[in-house]
């Protein structure tokens, strides 16, 4: 459960649709294979890597960002497109390597939203390469592995950067794929969530994968 809380009475959620079980228990298929995969075990690692790429993730994802979400309230258009703030301090939309690793120091590698583990696009690569038939990376969505696209780390504009959101730390958290591209262009308020830097970020063993780079 990702969770609700009531702010001046109206009741406020954490995420857009809660993770199923599912996602879980694919972190940890992808956990094991890389400790396989680190322990000579290729065959092992490969095996769990194509066990973690479960259709119900698939759906769980596409339930979210997809066109007829029914997670994402598409009412409230008219007054969805107010324009937030003109400063925008010498930054692009995308945060700088420094910052992205200042965000993943902050922020951990889960889920602000929804709290599901995430994985930065350069370990999938990496993993990738060494695993190419078991980690499929097609350019359209159902040609990419269900469980690296749902856990794919976005350093997401709490106030979109399409409407003046500023590409700093204050305005960036960490986030999964389906709530990033679930949300959009919409401000927290026009999709009833709690802003997420009112609490803490989840803290666990999942290191995101990152031994793989480190170590292979
Ligand atoms: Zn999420």
């Amino acid at each position: 459960m990702c969770g609700k809380e009531d702010f001046m009475d109206v009741e406020l959620r954490f995420c857009l649709r809660d993770p199923i079980l599912e996602i879980h228990d694919a972190a940890r298929y992808l956990d094991a294979a890389v400790s396989a995969h680190l322990n000579g075990n290729a065959g092992l690692a490969e095996e769990l890597i194509h066990v973690a790429d479960m259709p119900a993730i698939r759906e769980w994802t596409e339930s979210i960002w997809g066109a007829k979400s029914q997670y994402v309230k598409k009412a409230n258009e008219s007054s969805a497109y107010e324009h937030l703030g003109t400063e925008r301090p010498g930054k692009g939309r995308m945060p700088n390597t420094e910052q992205k690793r200042a965000l993943l120091v902050r922020d951990g590698y889960h889920c602000r939203f929804c709290g599901i583990p995430v994985i930065r696009m350069e370990v999938r690569q990496a993993i990738r390469s060494a695993y190419p038939n078991a980690l499929p990376w097609g350019a359209r969505n159902e040609e990419q592995h269900a469980a690296f696209q749902a856990m794919w780390v976005q350093y997401d504009h709490l106030i979109p950067y399409s409407r003046g959101g500023s590409t700093n730390l204050e305005n960036l958290i960490i986030t999964c794929a389906p709530c990033n591209y679930g949300r959009a262009d919409k401000l927290l308020n026009e999709v009833g969530l709690a802003d997420p830097r009112d609490r803490d970020p989840i803290r666990s063993q999942w290191d995101g994968l990152e031994r793989f780079v480190r170590r292979s």
